[in-house]
């Protein structure tokens, strides 16, 4: 079945309010197993929102229209769904006791006339109570048609569809849609999409749709059925695959948890505590680690030695070292992880230094060139990184890089 929105509102579209409802709305729709393929949004303007009320029908089963439910002149949206639809307007009873007893508990004396407008509805839609708000919110069918109209306020709007509109789709479209993520760090898109390409090919339910992000790859796995046990069914066997195809690479089958979060679990697990050491990604590896909650217990310190002063007081990388190779070079790297185990106690430490341009690059040592050390329990090592992008970019792919090593030494040298 097919899902259509249209949010109305000449602030939307004047980029005054942000289309919250229409994220939320699409969402919605996207677990109920609805396809949405048009959005659109329209101005207080009774031409065009006809328009769109019209064109939306003549493509979509189920249209839902979010604002313009209000009790002022420009809110138009009930009339005009109505008319489309051809139904008359006629006041419902039990509406206007409702707004009765919404002004009377706020201690309001005299309601302003315009607001009896929010009791009229269309004849034979069915009429859902706003328990947060004044206007109803309707349904209205014909044809195979539905339109669903909503209040604009989000605190009206989600309430308002989590209690009717959703079990009312549901019973309309009662397959649901469930999906699980996989996350795999320290592997490319291209070859962990090469990996699984004889299962995307076969897919057809559940699917698998592949999601590069900065130094990581989702996998997205998605089952139709009717509930949620059988939808787990069908994407219990598909994670067991992708499990033995990818192995060390997955850091985590939970959508919440992230990378950040499974290194510092990782470290908890095997009783061992981390520093970081930064040139160039400047703080933001140790800010990585810290947006987790309760990482102090494995996070006690972090360098940043901009300088190469810094990186020779703080953390002892040898000043030969410094003169011979330079600060962006594998030994460096090695140098500040080493050192910073040694000036810190910790079990781990993690270095990263390089190029972030926009300056700063040569023929030998490009922007883009990062080295990350990890020393690990007596062990370590160092991997040479060329990065693409801006400045940004290179420093966020560089802390990426620092976690995916972090969790490999920790993995190799773990003891059990
Ligand atoms: P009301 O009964 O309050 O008049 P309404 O159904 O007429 O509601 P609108 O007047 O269109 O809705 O919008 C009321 C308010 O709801 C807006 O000022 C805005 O704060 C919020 N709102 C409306 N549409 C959206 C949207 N698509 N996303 C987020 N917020 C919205």
């Amino acid at each position: 079945m097919t899902a259509e929105l249209i949010s109305v509102g000449t602030e939307l579209l004047l980029g005054n309010i942000v289309n919250t409802n229409a994220a939320f709305l699409a969402r919605e729709c996207a677990g109920l197993g609805l396809s949405v393929y048009y959005q659109t949004t329209v101005g207080d303007n009774p031409q065009r929102l006809e328009a769109a009320v019209r064109q939306a029908l003549s493509r979509s089963d189920v249209v839902i229209l979010s604002g313009g439910l209000g009790p002022t002149q420009d809110d138009l949206t009930k009339e005009i769904t109505a008319s489309v639809f051809g139904s008359a307007l006629k006041e419902d009873a039990h509406t206007r006791e409702r707004i009765q007893a919404y002004f009377d508990a706020r201690g309001t004396k005299e309601i302003a006339e315009n607001n009896w407008k929010q009791a009229v509805v269309p004849e034979g839609a069915l009429v859902l109570d706003n328990e947060n708000g004044t206007a109803p919110g309707l349904i209205l069918e014909k044809d195979g048609k539905t339109a669903v109209l909503l209040p604009g306020p989000p605190g009206e709007l989600i309430p308002m569809f989590r209690k009717a509109v959703y079990p009312y789709l549901h019973r309309k479209q009662p397959e649901i849609i469930v999906s699980e993520m996989v996350k795999l760090c320290g592997i490319g898109e291209s070859r962990a999409e090469q990996m699984i390409t004889d299962l995307i090919e076969k897919q057809s339910n559940p699917t698998i749709a592949t999601y590069a992000k900065t130094g990581e790859v989702h996998l997205r796995v998605t089952a139709r059925a009717a509930d949620r046990e059988a939808a787990e069914l069908l994407i219990k066997p598909v994670l067991k695959e992708l499990g033995a195809r990818f192995g060390e690479f997955i850091y985590t089958m939970e959508e919440k948890v992230t990378l950040e979060e499974a290194v510092a679990s990782l470290l908890k697990e095997q009783g061992l505590t981390v520093t970081t050491v930064e040139s160039c990604t400047g703080g933001l590896l140790a800010g990585r680690l810290v947006n987790v909650a309760g990482v102090s217990e494995v996070f006690k310190q972090g360098f940043v030695t901009y300088s190469n002063k810094a990186k020779r007081k703080l953390v002892g990388v040898k000043k030969a070292t410094l003169r011979e190779v330079g600060a962006v070079s594998e030994r460096t790297a090695r140098e500040m992880a080493r050192g910073a185990v040694l000036a810190t106690g910790a079990d781990a430490a993690v270095s990263v230094t390089g190029i972030a341009g926009p300056d700063g690059g040569t023929e030998e040592k490009p922007v883009g060139l990062v080295y990350i050390g990890v020393a690990v329990r007596g062990q370590t090592w160092v991997q040479e990184c060329h990065f693409t992008g801006n400045r940004a970019r290179i420093r966020e792919a560089s802390v990426a890089a620092a976690l995916t090593l972090l969790r490999k030494g920790i993995l190799e040298t773990a003891e059990n």
